[in-house]
């Protein structure tokens, strides 16, 4: 089979460890940098150029758009769709999971536990909005934040009002949540290929740090899963409509709550952590299906 793996970067380890998994599969894969595509969009043979060459019949791409490159990789991910191509995540699968308002209010919709969330405009609203979420203490997030970084613990409310208004006051958007305290700066990352957790680690916060990122020094160790904390992860990602997902939970009092579900997760921590061999899960999945034709994404 023909794979493009969708990457700016053939040197970082999950497109290294995707292609050299393709390669041991047999298949023949190319590592192309998506930045540098460009396409017609109105031709009646809709295609793809890369360094001033069709990139033609392949069987599947597997996108790995980063969060700062959304807007035109999905534009790319979509021509190939356009194309018949069969794509380990559909790009409005991958736009959805970008937009954090979004996918929290897709999770409510479908039932899958998540800390309280509110979301408001107006600094006057301020009073109102801490109340929806229970009082301090309370974990404020920039909504265009990533790996942690814009992510604050209030614990008192005269902290969370100062947060709020500094931030309103720049004009970013925010989110504020339920600070779950009994997760005691832990999460669950969650691998789901293909409707089924196929590997799962803990990340562990550094001491006196909330925040479980591994950018932010946390570990990562094996886990084991409940049955509830894996049908819940398979549900994110169904709901999302993500084939490939890392979904982030967090161990609360009222059962495992959705933090985030990313659509380009990392495959070097879980590898490390949980000795499974992923890449090789991804490319076994991707191969399977693109030999069953593209199935259309159909959640809008
Ligand atoms: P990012 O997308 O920037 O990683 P997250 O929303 O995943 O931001 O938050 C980063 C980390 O902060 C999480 O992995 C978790 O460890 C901790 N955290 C986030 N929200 C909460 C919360 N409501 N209660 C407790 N810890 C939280
Ligand atoms: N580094 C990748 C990203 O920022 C993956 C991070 C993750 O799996 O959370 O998209």
């Amino acid at each position: 089979m023909k794979i493009a793996i969708l990457s700016q970067d053939p040197s970082l380890y999950s497109t290294r460890r995707l292609v050299e998994a393709g390669e041991m599969q047999g298949h023949q894969i190319r590592v192309i940098n998506y930045l540098r595509c460009y396409m017609n969009i109105t031709s009646h043979k809709p295609s793809v150029v890369y360094n001033g060459k069709l990139l033609e019949n392949f069987d599947a791409i597997i996108p790995r758009i980063g969060a700062s490159r959304t807007f035109y990789g999905t534009a790319v991910v979509r021509q190939f769709e356009v194309m018949g191509v069969f794509s380990a995540n559909e790009s409005q699968a991958i736009s959805r999971s970008r937009d954090k308002l979004r996918c929290l209010q897709i999770l409510a919709r479908e039932g899958i536990g998540l800390p309280v969330t509110g979301f408001a405009h107006a600094t006057e609203d301020i009073d109102g909005l801490l109340d929806t979420v229970g009082g301090a203490p309370v974990v404020i997030k920039l909504l265009e934040g990533t790996q942690g970084i814009g992510v604050v613990l209030a614990e008192t409310t005269q902290a969370a009002k100062s947060v709020i208004e500094a931030f309103r006051g720049l004009e970013a958007n925010i989110l504020v949540q339920e600070y779950i305290k009994e997760a005691a700066g832990s999460d669950l990352r969650c691998f789901v290929v293909g409707g089924k957790v196929i590997a799962a680690m803990k990340r562990q916060g550094a001491e006196g740090e909330f925040r479980s990122n591994l950018h932010r020094g946390g570990k990562a160790e094996k886990v084991k899963l409940t049955p509830e904390e894996r049908s819940t992860a398979i549900r994110a990602a169904k709901a999302m409509g993500l084939r490939v997902a890392g979904v982030d939970l967090l161990r609360s009092n009222h059962g495992p709550v959705v933090m985030e579900v990313n659509s380009s997760p990392g495959l070097e921590g879980i590898e490390k952590a949980s000795g499974v061999d992923v890449a090789e899960k991804i490319i076994e999945f991707v191969a399977k299906n693109a030999e069953n034709g593209a199935t259309r994404d159909r959640i809008q």
